[in-house]
């Protein structure tokens, strides 16, 4: 019982850091996009973010877009244990849709061949802080994206028998 009340009192505290926390770091993306072209260049050693400045932040805009409807509160929650991962229930593998990537609208994404798009970062250990290194680990993640890879295994139901 103890257990259930220190849950009770930690869960609004901790919802209200996740949605200022989530707020900020958009606030502050927004605020900065104008040099993001030029810290990506550096950072991912690709200086056709700067060649293209124009572009690249059109598509930053487009991505920001996307960031604020759910990924950037999810990053949040990952980072702060606030959301289930049940990774262990799911199986298959990525068909390089692209559906995950913000709905084909990252800025970093890049289409290959047969309706294929990889990640134009994808080597950089930049990535790995990102949410990409950790999809798909829900059965919300799956069915977000609608992601034709993975599919969730459904956890067992065990039942309580009646004993009488
Ligand atoms: S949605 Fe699934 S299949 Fe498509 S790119 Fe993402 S992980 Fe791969």
């Amino acid at each position: 019982m103890q257990f259930i009340k220190k849950i009770n009192h930690a869960l609004p505290l901790n919802y209200q850091l996740i949605r200022f926390i989530t707020f900020f770091i958009l606030f502050v993306a927004r605020a900065f996009m104008w040099v993001m072209p030029i810290f990506f260049a550096i950072i991912f050693i690709k200086p056709q973010f700067v060649f293209n400045y124009k572009e690249t932040l059109r598509k930053l805009r487009i991505h920001h877009t996307a960031l604020s409807q759910g990924p950037v509160k999810r990053y949040v929650e990952t980072f702060f244990k606030a959301r289930i991962n049940q990774a262990t229930h799911i199986s298959g593998e990525c068909t390089q849709c692209g559906n995950c990537c913000l709905n084909k609208q990252c800025v970093f994404l890049e289409p290959i061949e047969d309706d294929k798009f990889q990640c134009g970062v994808y080597n950089s250990p930049f990535r790995k802080l990102s949410n990409c290194g950790a999809f798909p680990i829900s059965s919300e993640d799956v069915e977000r994206y609608e992601c034709p890879g993975y599919v969730f295994n459904q956890y067992p139901v065990i039942k309580i028998k009646n004993a009488n």
